[in-house]
């Protein structure tokens, strides 16, 4: 048997090795901050596969030439609100799938996020829109394999990591392959985002039966507004505690924040996708604009045309790369992690309850809520209906 065990500050949990293995003892197995570690069975035969796929310790491949970059917005209304930033991941999928490509992205099943393959452009609504927290592979590496080896396209979209594992595990350049990558801020632990929607449920009175990130309301995105549904009612939230958590980094990966490699310029994706920041200073004639935009760099030729393609259905603004270096802090440097994670999670894993309490301020989604409650008095059927008819006319 052979000892795989890989340092926790460099596994990402991408899952190349667990794929790879050809007797299928490795397990992918959650730690006591729910991230995926694989764990190596007694049925291992030492073929040493999955130390050679594992990118850890690895020189970065990827090439850093011939950029091209857009800023760029869905034309159409329900794609962008449907997406986190401009809706690149979706106008890019429509260009380049046929109805027989797999499409693998993140999804929700309830409050645990994973991968999953769906077929055709028709099918990717639950791909859709980030899910800030570790998502599983489990087995869509495989699926992508058996689809390519059957003659057929396949897509995947996710973290950097996730998108550098998949390549390679599939080992070669296969022109009927498209990776799309995020720029990435880290992945959250599922453990903590749990706690925290029970907790959220406790602050309410009743408990959290559906939430969603990057929530859009009327016609522009607020930073980081969540969708919390209960039994009754459906609130919008700013900064609500698991968001506070994901971004003061506390609750990440230990391979994220200050240990990823992946915050390079070379990227493993055919395109890089992320929200465009700063994006009144790089087109002041954009100043204004409500819905936000995504950034879409090119990093190879197969992404530099379906780049070229995108002005049909986005609305596009070419800039250059360095300017996406200049305001998207994780983009070409990295950035100084959380000192408090490993306190943090001390604390969590003592008192989950305790530890939301004290690492977050809670007092802003009490705030918020009751704001909320006063809206609520008028029925939410009333607000539909005045939302439509501002929207026809708009
Ligand atoms: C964990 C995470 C961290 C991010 N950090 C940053 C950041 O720091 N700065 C920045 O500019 N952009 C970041 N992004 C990217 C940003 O949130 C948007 O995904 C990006 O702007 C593309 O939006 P869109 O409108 O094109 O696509 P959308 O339709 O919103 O979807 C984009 C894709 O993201 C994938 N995805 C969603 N959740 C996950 C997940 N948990 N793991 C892997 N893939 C997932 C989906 O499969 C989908 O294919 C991050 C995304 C994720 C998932
Ligand atoms: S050495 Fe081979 S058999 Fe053993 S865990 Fe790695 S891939 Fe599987
Ligand atoms: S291949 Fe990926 S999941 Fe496996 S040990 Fe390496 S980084 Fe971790
Ligand atoms: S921050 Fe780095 S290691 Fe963490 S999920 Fe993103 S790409 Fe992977």
């Amino acid at each position: 048997m052979l000892e795989f065990n890989p340092l926790k500050s460099g596994c990402t949990g991408c899952a190349a090795c667990y794929s790879v293995c050809p007797v299928r003892c490795i397990s992918m197995c959650a730690d006591e901050e729910g991230f995926l570690y694989p764990e190596v069975s007694d049925a291992c035969i030492g073929c040493g596969r999955c130390e050679e796929v594992c990118p850890h310790g690895k020189p970065n491949p990827y090439g850093e030439n011939g950029k091209k970059v857009l800023a760029a917005v869905s034309k159409d209304k329900n794609i962008w609100r449907r997406s986190a930033s401009g809706g690149a991941f979706s106008e890019i999928v429509r260009h380049w799938a046929d109805d027989e490509t797999l499409i693998v992205g993140a999804v929700w099943d309830g409050f645990w996020v994973h991968h999953l393959g769906v077929m055709g452009f028709n099918a990717i609504a639950p791909l859709c829109k980030s899910k800030y927290l570790s998502s599983a592979i489990e087995d869509t590496f495989l699926e992508i394999s058996r689809h390519l080896k059957a003659g057929r396209r396949a897509i995947f979209c996710g973290c950097p990591c996730q998108v550098d594992g998949l390549r390679r595990y599939i080992g070669k350049d296969n022109d009927s392959l498209l990776c799309i990558d995020l720029i990435c801020h880290g992945q959250g632990s599922p453990y903590v985002f749990e706690e925290c929607m029970k907790y959220v449920g406790e602050v309410l009175g009743e408990n959290v039966k559906e939430y969603g990130f990057r929530a859009k309301r009327r016609n522009h995105e607020k930073d980081y507004m969540s969708k919390i549904v209960t039994g009754r009612r459906t609130l919008y939230v700013v900064n609500d505690p698991y968001v506070q958590l994901f971004l003061s980094q506390n609750a990440l990966r230990p391979s994220c924040a200050e240990n990823c490699r992946y915050r390079d310029v070379r990227r493993p994706g055919d395109l890089t996708i992320a929200d465009f920041k700063g994006l009144a200073k790089v087109f002041p004639e954009l100043t204004g604009t409500k819905r936000n935009y995504s950034t879409i760099v090119s990093n190879t030729p197969k992404g530099e045309r379906i780049l070229e393609s995108l002005g049909d259905t986005m609305e596009v603004k070419e800039c250059d790369v360095e300017s996406v270096i200049r305001y998207n802090a994780l983009f070409g440097r990295q950035a100084p992690g959380s000192e408090g994670r490993d306190v943090f999670f001390s604390d969590f894993r003592k008192d989950p309850r305790e530890a939301i309490v004290t690492w977050t301020s809670h007092m802003l989604l009490r705030r918020y809520s009751l704001k909320q409650r006063i809206k609520d008095v008028v029925p939410s059927a009333v607000i539909r209906i005045l939302y439509e008819i501002k929207e026809y006319f708009r």
